[in-house]
């Protein structure tokens, strides 16, 4: 993040259906997140990264983070690293693929935020 870029995240939910996200491998080695595969998270990092079960747990519709509620993450303080660094308007080059994939997501339902 650019120390001239002041961001403010409205806490839609927009990228929390979007996108799973990645546990490093101190969040992973924590056990504090759900992650998918839960059969498997007496797996070590190096097996988990492996097969990716250091992805967070979705709800059951394949798609929602399970640590949304409604439009707000439930666990906003203590949110996953990968979440800090996002923001839907930022100008960073990484960010920029998800940042179209969630403007076509509004484009396409209307959505004003
Ligand atoms: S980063 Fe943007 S899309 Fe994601 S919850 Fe915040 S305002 Fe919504
Ligand atoms: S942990 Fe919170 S900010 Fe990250 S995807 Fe889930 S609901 Fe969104």
């Amino acid at each position: 993040m650019s120390k001239t870029e002041v961001m403010k995240c409205l806490q839609c939910g927009i990228c929390c259906k979007l996108f799973v996200i990645n546990l490093n491998e101190e969040e992973y080695n924590s056990k504090r997140y759900k992650t998918v595969f839960q059969e498997f998270s007496h797996f070590d990092w190096e097996e988990a990264e492996l097969i990716g079960a250091n992805l967070l747990m979705q709800k059951e519709d394949g798609k929602t983070c399970i640590y949304l509620e409604n439009t707000k993450c439930s666990i906003h303080l203590s949110r996953p690293k990968a979440c800090q660094a996002f923001f839907c308007e930022s100008k960073e080059e990484w960010c920029q693929d998800m940042v179209r994939i969630i403007n076509k997501e509004k484009e396409t339902n209307f959505i004003l935020t």
